[in-house]
């Protein structure tokens, strides 16, 4: 396909989520789209492709879940407590998990139209469904929804982006796949279109605007050891090899502003041997987040966090890194057998590394490159500390801890001591990185000397000023169709204002 012949009334860079929102918003906006994704079509979507399709947003109760989900049977319904999430609790999960950090604007975007923009999805053709066992665990016959996080797109990520293309496709906008974007075309007058890099041709396309969409920089090793420091080039890349942060630089290299913590990523444990970029083929199953039931150790023999801290969703995003520390980067989570009915699916595949054994000696004796002593004496204080009289819940925060330890565990808390003990190893994989551009609240990229860009818009992991530190699990879906569909309508309204002039 030769994409400069024509010219459009918006550029779309990157083919994930936020991507294919903002093609979305202008096509709804009347205008003549073009998405340019770098991945071949066979590695399509970016990280929204590995993703487990959830999304974070504002319900207030269950009539809100079954407006989002008509699927859901009253069986279904009647086997959960789905609760609320409201804006309130949304906003203070915000400030709570990014220190205050968050910046108020966009943060207010994102809680306001976190449920709309999930409406808006299905009429495009997006299905959803809560997620029961993943966010919800069965306790005695009812699944009590514990995290904010309980919708996600019918077949996850691949299924989140695959309705999202048709829906694009519908819509009448052009897709170009093996579309490496490079640079911004641009002059006083503003942004006006794209150097591409196409079946190793490099060309230029005009356009009224442009939308970047196409990631953080996760995926670029040199980049990585740079902003986020050392020790970073060694992480696990947990999504698309795509993501170098060419996005960033083009917009960058014409004075965008950059905004947010660049020196702060998304990170977690993730199976000690995973490739080192995303499998298309497992996605997400190197994740190994059911750690808040177990205790986790490295080479040491020590424990070196509080796995019980919060409930899944809001630590796992800042673990990644602690893991990294550790020496060799590597850790093991252990589990005995009274909780391994708990273990999430990805536990159960062929690619985890992964240790058994009847006896806690026999499993010190098995992970060789642990201090044998140091893990008997670790395990043996941390028995002794458990309040076993307190009742355990993985559905609330139960209080059930393990205190006066150096590193307390503070929910969730049980005594190893029922065989078979298993252990898997894991280390960080990084998900996505927290800097990114400035944009106003209509999604508008701003420069350096505070002035929105003419014919510039951003959406999607490049924009910075939302996460800082950590991160509440299913809110970058949300924050890229949020901002997707803005800077995609945007946009469309830029480009026909300036076809009219
Ligand atoms: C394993 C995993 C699981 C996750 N699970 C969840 C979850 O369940 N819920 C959730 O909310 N978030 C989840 N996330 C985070 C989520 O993936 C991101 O927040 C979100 O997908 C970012 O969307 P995006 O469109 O900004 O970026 P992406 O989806 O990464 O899209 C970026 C696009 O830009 C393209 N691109 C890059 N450079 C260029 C270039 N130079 N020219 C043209 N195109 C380019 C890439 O090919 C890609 O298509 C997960 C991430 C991973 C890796």
């Amino acid at each position: 396909m030769d994409v400069s012949t024509e010219k459009y009334d918006v550029i779309v860079v990157g083919g994930g989520n936020a991507a294919l929102c903002s093609a979305l918003a202008a096509c709804e906006e009347g205008a003549k789209v073009l998405i340019l994704e770098r991945a071949p079509a066979s590695e399509r979507g970016g990280n929204s492709t590995f993703t487990e399709g959830l999304m974070r947003c504002v319900y207030n109760g269950v009539d809100d879940i079954r407006a989002l989900s008509p699927e859901l049977t009253d069986a279904e319904v009647a086997s959960a407590d789905f609760g609320s999430y409201t804006e309130e609790r949304f906003f203070d999960d915000m400030t709570r998990i990014t220190q205050n950090r968050t910046d108020p604007d966009l943060c207010e975007i994102l809680v306001k139209n976190s449920n709309a923009v999930m409406h808006w999805m299905c009429k495009h053709g997006v299905r959803f469904l809560p997620q029961f066992g993943r966010q919800a665990f069965n306790i005695d016959g009812k699944f009590t929804f514990w995290g904010g996080a309980t919708l996600a797109a019918w077949g996850g990520g691949p299924g989140l982006v695959d309705a999202l293309y048709k829906a694009v496709e519908k819509s009448g906008a052009r897709v170009a796949y093996g579309a490496w974007v490079q640079d911004l075309v641009h002059s006083d007058s503003g942004v006006s279109g794209v150097v591409v890099k196409m079946n190793r041709v490099t060309r230029t396309t005009k356009a009224g605007a442009v939308v970047l969409a196409c990631g953080g920089f996760e995926a670029n090793t040199e980049w990585r050891s740079g902003h986020l420091g050392r020790g970073w080039d060694l992480a696990k890349v947990r999504g698309t090899k795509y993501n170098t942060g060419d996005g960033l630089a083009m917009a960058l290299r014409i004075g965008a502003q950059p905004h947010g913590h660049w020196s702060g990523c998304h990170a977690v444990g993730w199976e000690r041997y995973a490739s080192d970029f995303g499998d298309y083929a497992l996605t997400n199953d190197y994740e190994r987040d059911s750690y808040p039931f177990s205790i986790i150790v490295n080479s040491e023999g020590k424990r070196f966090l509080d796995e019980g801290a919060d409930f899944r969703n809001y630590t796992y995003a800042k673990y990644g890194h602690i893991i990294l520390e550790q020496p060799g980067q590597f850790a093991w989570q252990i589990y005995d057998s009274k909780v391994v009915n708990l273990l999430r699916p990805e536990y159960r595949t062929k690619h985890v590394t992964k240790v058994t054994a009847n006896t806690i000696e026999e499993l010190a004796d098995k992970l060789e490159d642990v201090n044998k002593a140091e893990l008997l004496k670790t395990i043996r204080e941390f028995n002794a500390a458990v309040k076993t009289d307190v009742p355990f819940n993985p559905n609330l925060k139960d209080g059930r801890c393990a205190a006066g330890l150096a590193i307390p565990k503070s929910n969730w808390a049980n005594p190893l001591d029922t065989p078979p003990f298993e252990a898997y190893g894991i280390t960080c994989g990084i998900t996505f990185t927290f800097g990114g551009v400035r944009i106003t609240n209509e999604a508008q990229v701003v420069n350096t000397n505070h002035e929105p860009m003419a014919g510039l818009f951003a959406a999607g992991e490049m924009v910075g000023g939302l996460f800082y530190f950590n991160y509440p699990g299913a809110s970058g879906l949300t924050s890229g169709a949020v901002f997707g569909r803005i800077a995609g309508r945007s946009a469309g309204r830029y480009a026909k204002e300036k076809r009219a002039a």
